[in-house]
């Protein structure tokens, strides 16, 4: 057993990477600490922030539906476009709900017209 350095939770070994060929020393931080740490970078170099701006953004609820605690941060998307401006923070479900609506307003104000339609409420846009 070995205790990682990062969220200090006691593993077996197999649970941490090695230090290379045939060296018996393992990696300080457990492979899940190692693939968030990785993770991190990726999001740090695509949106030019650091680690610790984006745990926070991904800390702030859904700005569609409001969702936000206890769900932790792989549950939260930072909203981006293809030029890597950052948009938004929202959930995962809300994120991709908009990109099969293909962000488009005027699809999803027809979704919403949609569900006001089969909910027998009266459509504002319809009249
Ligand atoms: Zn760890
Ligand atoms: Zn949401």
């Amino acid at each position: 057993m070995k205790t990682c350095n990062v969220c200090g939770k006691e593993k077996s070994l197999d649970q941490f990477y090695g230090c290379g060929n045939n060296s018996p020393y393992y990696q300080s931080l457990c492979k899940s600490c190692q693939h968030e740490y990785n993770l991190n970078k990726r999001r740090m170099a695509r949106f030019g922030i650091t680690s610790t701006e984006y745990r926070i953004l991904v800390s702030q609820p859904c700005e569609i539906c409001g969702e936000a605690k206890g769900r932790g941060p792989g549950k939260m998307v930072v909203d981006h476009s293809i030029a890597g401006n950052y948009h938004g923070v929202l959930c995962h479900a809300c994120n991709v709900a908009i990109g099969y609506l293909r962000h488009n307003p005027d699809l999803c104000e027809r979704a919403a017209s949609y569900i006001r339609k089969t909910r027998g409420e009266s459509d504002v846009h319809a009249s």
